[in-house]
Formats: C-alpha cells, structure tokens, sequence
C-alpha cells in the first residue's frame, strides 16, 4: 500500500536555519489550506492507504482540521497516522483533538534540551515545554512518540550532546531522529554565515557529535535503523521506511513530493497556487537514477543494508573495512561508514 504525505505550510514564526517551505499561520489560511487538502484527496478515493504523515511547516497549528482531512482518507485499519508538531503547541485541547481524529503517532521538533542551544537556533520554546509536551502527549494516551534532535548546533558539544539525549531518554520517547544543522544558503543563516561561521562545530567534532548520538541513544536502547533515525523496536516511522525502501507516497500540498505510478515529482513552493488551483500541478518531474543506483543508494541508508552481488562485492576492496559489515549475503554501514555514506555510495553504483 502506498502512504500519504500531507505538507502544512505554516509556522508560528520562521526559525533562522528552515528552508521547508513555510508561511506564517493565520486561521482563515488554515481553513483555506484544509478545503485545498480535501479536494485533492478526492482523486485517491479509490485507494486505500497504510500511512498519514503530516509534516511541514507546523501541522499540530492544524488541529482543528486534521479529523476532517483524515476523514477524506481512505485509511487501512492499523495505518500509522504522524502529526508534526512543536512543543509549544502541544496542550491538552490540542492533544486530544489529535488523539480523537485517529492521530496515533506524534514527532517533536525538540532540537535540544539545553537552553543556550534553543536561543542559539532561534526556538520559540525552552527546554521544560518541550519535557512538558512529550508528558502531557504520554499522558492523553499516545505510545508512539518521536523526537528530532539536530547535531552540529553553534557552541554545541560532546557533553551538552550527551545531557539532552540522557534527559529525553529519560522520557517516554520511542523513536528519535538525529539530524545535522546543514546551513542553506536562503536562510537567516545562510545569509549570516560570515558571523555565525567561527560558532560552528569543526567537521571533526560535527562527526563526533554524530557518532556520540549513535552510542549514547543505543545505550538508551533506541537502535539505529537509519542514517540518521533511531527506534525501540517496532517503533521505526513506517512512513519514513516506504521512502527508503523506494516505495510509493502521494504527496499533497506546496513543496510536497510524489512517488507514484512509477514517477518521482513535486508540486511548486506557492500556497496561493495551491489555494487557486482545483487541483495541485506537478511542476517538477525528478529523475531518479536506475534501478541498480538507486538501490544502492536508498537502501545504504537503512542499517537493513542491501543485498551483495559479484560486482558489488568486487568493488568492497576500495573500502576501508570499519566502514561496512557483511553478512549473510547482505552489506550494511557501520555508523563511521554512514559519515562517509555519499562517497562510498559513489564507489558502488
Ligand atoms: S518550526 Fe520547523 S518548519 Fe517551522 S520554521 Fe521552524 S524548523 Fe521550519
């Protein structure tokens, strides 16, 4: 079965590193945005589906339209449905609302729990909201909890790496994902980046930042499945595992992307063409590689790894060996092997 991805282009206020394609909330947008959502899932109502992601943007500021966007989803029984929100929207009206509509997995914009990295990346919440939001989110009921934590943030260290993942471990938390500050050009930062520039972690400690992530969020008995996703078992984002695995996704509002009937695109970054139009138009049609490199390259990301064959194998003896595991026929990276994951990449396709 296919899964859907949902973008929702509003935020409360842009943080200085975002380039998702966001815009500020207004309500009278918001109800706009969900009559756009529902007419075009009226072309999937033929389908039935196995998982929702609503990402964005700020979907939790979407609450109260979610049942109603659910409802026009023609959804399987055990569909895991994420809802995007950050932490200081998350309250008890907003949580049950989420809860009601058949939400049942939340994922946390957390970031970090140390109060000068929060301001550091210009977040609107402090470290507290965000311990509150994961209990109050635990206590409405809901067992599938993810939170993203970034790497590599200005003034960050081993240390204060090490402090907010033993605290959110401490919390009812069953999936995290890890991602590296990366500074896009059209940003805030971007544009600061002369200034910002001697603030940021060295390649060398972003890479041990990265590895210490790896050993202290498995010591908490979340295991890495993905480069950069980490889950207590049976808690890894089905959703997220369908774009690994080069499966099929729909992709629904401004910026989103589309897998589907064998072609990859995606719809222009306009709300106000997304609002106007019956239906969204597919402005970019992205070429994939082949079959084989592709392959290689989405399932290298996954700690399942990919199948050996005679070429492949052939190539290995380019590559340091603390960079892969072989077994049983099957080729994985080791977490060293997933920082050098794109040159290594490049070696076996
Ligand atoms: S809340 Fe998330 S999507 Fe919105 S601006 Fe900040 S990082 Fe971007």
């Amino acid at each position: 079965m296919r899964g859907i991805y949902i973008h929702v282009p509003f935020c409360v206020k842009k943080c200085p590193y975002c380039d998702f394609y966001s815009l500020p909330f207004s309500q009278s947008k918001a109800e706009d945005y969900k009559n756009a959502v529902v007419r075009n899932l009226s072309r999937y109502n033929g389908e039935q589906f196995d998982t929702v992601y609503f990402g964005g943007g700020t979907p939790s500021l979407m609450y109260g339209h979610i049942a109603q966007i659910l409802n026009s989803i023609n959804r399987s029984e055990n569909a895991e449905i994420t809802v995007e929100c950050n932490p200081e929207s998350a309250d008890e009206d907003v949580l049950n609302a989420l809860k009601a509509a058949g939400v049942n997995r939340l994922s946390f914009g957390v970031q970090s729990l140390c109060e000068n990295e929060l301001s550091a990346l210009g977040r609107t919440h402090g470290a507290n909201e965000a311990k509150n939001a994961i209990l109050l989110t635990s206590k409405a009921g809901f067992e599938n909890i993810s939170a993203d934590i970034m790497l590599g943030i200005l003034n960050q260290t081993k240390s204060s790496l090490e402090e907010t993942i033993n605290e959110l471990c401490g919390l009812p938390v069953t999936h995290v994902s890890a991602y590296l500050l990366k500074i896009e050009e059209n940003t805030v930062f971007g544009k600061r980046y002369v200034e910002i520039a001697d603030k940021m972690p060295s390649e060398d400690l972003q890479a041990e930042l990265y590895l210490t992530a790896v050993d202290a969020l498995e010591k908490h008995g979340l295991k890495q499945y993905e480069i950069s996703n980490f889950a207590k078992s049976g808690y890894e984002s089905r959703h997220n595992l369908k774009y690994w695995r080069a499966e099929e996704y729909v992709g629904i509002g401004p910026s989103a992307h589309s897998y589907y009937n064998g072609r990859r695109f995606a719809v222009g970054r306009s709300l106000e063409k997304f609002l106007g139009s019956e239906f969204q138009t597919e402005e970019t049609t992205e070429e994939f590689p082949d079959s084989e490199e592709e392959r290689i390259m989405l399932g290298l990301r996954l700690s399942e790894g990919i199948d050996v064959n005679e070429r492949i194998k052939g190539r290995l003896k380019l590559i340091p060996r603390e960079y892969y595991n072989l077994s049983d026929g099957r080729l994985s990276l080791t977490p060293r092997g997933f920082l050098v994951s794109n040159e290594i990449i490049a070696i076996l396709a």
